[in-house]
């Protein structure tokens, strides 16, 4: 039996705009209205009740009295159709998509069966629970930088900065571009029963349709499909992220599968110290590498302001030219990305600063701010996602002096000023300070492993 492909989860920042945002909460305040009545469900029927669901949710007055004495559990199954009967009743479906409500379901059951005989049973999601939306199918791409997002009520067109490795995004593209072949072909069979048949039905869905198509954007070629390439699926979460230190946001995260093939495993059985940097994006240093990596691009990584001289550029104009403007930071970056990725996963254990993101925005560093904005924070999520599946160890080691601490002796002395090589004062040791930083991450890292 061929093994089965395995899942990756990459995410990148979408940027919604206050409109879009409140459309995103209100989806999610109908998942969580929804949720409460499902558990509320649950625990009439773990106190032995035996009304349905839509008498539940309809009276949600009812006290909740659980004992797991009686706790018998629906299967999936038997709660979906449960709950498609309360769903079309109650009119949950016309805020949300339905994927979006079948994830809860199976989330909330899987609380409940892990849970189970546990002296309390779960209780409804706090309404301050962060949003996720599994919207599955009903997000599209549309272009190089914006996201469709259908399916429910208006439209919304979300500006997005699809920082994905290459492979990863050349596999969204070829999805996308076998969604839109069969779209085109939905609307030839469209077309001829109209035409042929006189179908007036067809007529007026092909009318619709065609009328949503023409706003849709131009998607570049995502090329020849290559063997062992990642597939990517239809199962795509929107979320909204807070507490890492970086500014809360939102994100969509991309599902891929990708065989074991090519996922071969690292081959240097060493440590490679990362330091991660904004005059040098990287600095690696490992027993075989010594690498320094100069930023690929010149000046200032923010956009021009617009909306002051240019009164005509609307906001989600304004959007959209941003997240290009970032996007060409980004390809600019992207070589680089994928050769350290390349270079990172070749070895058995990858040592980096634990990243202090609020620091840096504490400390007025725009390197937060950098950092989100070229890809670089998209990158260590990379790191992260497909280090296990590589077999290779992520380490964050303690940030503290690393830019102050000989490589060679581990006398702390004075931080190199900007662009100048640490010098150290005890025993003259002089290295470009990026390296010297990311072998002082190393050695960190051996010591966690306690193999120095
Ligand atoms: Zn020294």
């Amino acid at each position: 039996m061929p093994p089965r492909p395995k899942t990756l989860i990459l995410p990148t920042t979408i940027h919604p705009s206050p409109e879009q945002i409140h459309d995103l909460q209100s989806m999610w305040s109908a998942v969580l209205t929804a949720q409460h009545a499902v558990t509320a469900f649950l625990h009439h029927r773990a106190a032995g009740g035996t009304a349905t669901l839509l008498a539940v949710a309809s009276s949600p007055s009812q006290p909740i009295t659980a004992s797991t004495a009686h706790l018998q559990l629906p299967t999936l199954a038997q709660l979906e159709a449960e709950f498609r009967v309360a769903r079309d009743a109650l009119g949950w479906s016309a805020t949300v998509p339905a994927s979006a409500l079948r994830w809860m379901l199976a989330a909330t059951l899987r609380e409940w069966r892990a849970g189970g005989g546990a002296p309390a049973l779960p209780r409804p999601w706090p309404r301050t629970r962060p949003p996720h939306l599994q919207l599955d199918h009903a997000v599209q791409l549309r272009d190089d930088v914006t996201l469709e997002i259908a399916g429910v009520g208006r439209e919304l067109a979300v500006s997005a900065d699809l920082f994905l490795p290459h492979t990863y995004w050349r596999a969204l593209l070829r999805h996308q571009h076998r969604r839109n072949e069969a779209h085109r072909a939905h609307l030839e069979r469209l077309e001829a029963r109209w035409l042929d048949q006189a179908d007036a039905t067809a007529a007026a869905e092909l009318f619709a349709r065609r009328a949503r198509s023409a706003r849709r954007g131009t998607l570049p070629d995502p090329g020849r499909e290559v063997a062992g390439a990642p597939i990517a699926r239809e199962r795509v979460a929107i979320r909204h992220v807070d507490g890492d230190g970086l500014p809360p946001r939102w994100i969509a995260e991309w599902a891929f599968g990708t065989s074991e093939l090519a996922l071969r495993k690292w081959i240097h059985d060493d440590v490679l110290g990362l330091d991660l940097g904004y005059r040098h994006p990287f600095a690696a240093v490992s027993s075989h590498h010594t690498i320094l990596v100069p930023r690929p691009f010149h000046g200032e990584f923010r956009p021009p302001a617009l909306t002051d001289r240019r009164p005509w550029v609307g906001r989600l104009e304004l959007a959209r030219a941003r997240a290009l403007h970032r996007r060409s930071l980004f390809l600019r970056l992207l070589p680089i990305y994928e050769a350290q990725l390349e270079l990172a996963l070749n070895h058995r254990v990858v040592a980096l600063e634990a990243m202090a993101w609020a620091g840096f925005a504490r400390r007025h560093l725009a390197f937060a701010d950098y950092a989100q904005a070229v890809g670089l924070t998209n990158w260590v999520e990379w790191l992260g996602e497909l280090a296990p599946q590589h077999g290779v160890q992520v380490l964050t080691v303690p940030p503290e002096y690393t830019s102050r601490t000989c490589s060679r002796c581990g006398h702390i002395g004075k931080r190199p000023r900007s662009g100048r090589p640490f010098h150290c004062a005890q025993c003259g040791h002089v290295k470009a300070a990026d390296v010297n930083a990311a072998a002082v991450i190393r050695a960190r890292g051996q010591r966690l492993l306690g193999t120095r």
